[in-house]
């Protein structure tokens, strides 16, 4: 049995709303970065902008991955497999969804992963 129209909207909206948070919180390190790593900013020591810089990249980096999974969630809701496990195509429980609606695969698979 597939997820009813109306489990998956709620999921949708989940899946949006983080998005949206993911989105602020990106953009927010962005906008961080480029305001206190500009070249003319009075003889900033080079090796602490350096560092700043890859401290920002650290904290920008799972956001992505995790924007990128948001997105993958998305376009499943789109194509209809969403709540599908990826690897067995098995349904994955509305639990598992709930606590992590980007998630891919099921509980079985999931856990055989780590
Ligand atoms: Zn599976």
């Amino acid at each position: 049995m597939a997820l009813d129209p109306k489990t998956v909207a709620h999921f949708q909206e989940v899946l949006n709303q983080e998005r949206l948070e993911v989105t602020e919180a990106l953009s927010s390190l962005v906008s961080s970065r480029n305001a206190e790593g500009g070249y003319d900013s009075n003889f900033a020591d080079i090796s602490q902008v350096t560092a700043e810089k890859g401290e920002t990249d650290a904290l920008v980096q799972p956001l992505k991955e995790t924007l990128a999974e948001i997105d993958d969630a998305l376009g499943r809701i789109a194509d209809g497999s969403y709540g599908l496990c990826l690897k067995c195509g098995t349904e994955i429980s509305e639990e598992r969804l709930e606590a992590v609606p980007k998630t891919k695969y099921c509980t079985p698979c999931a856990s055989k992963m780590r």
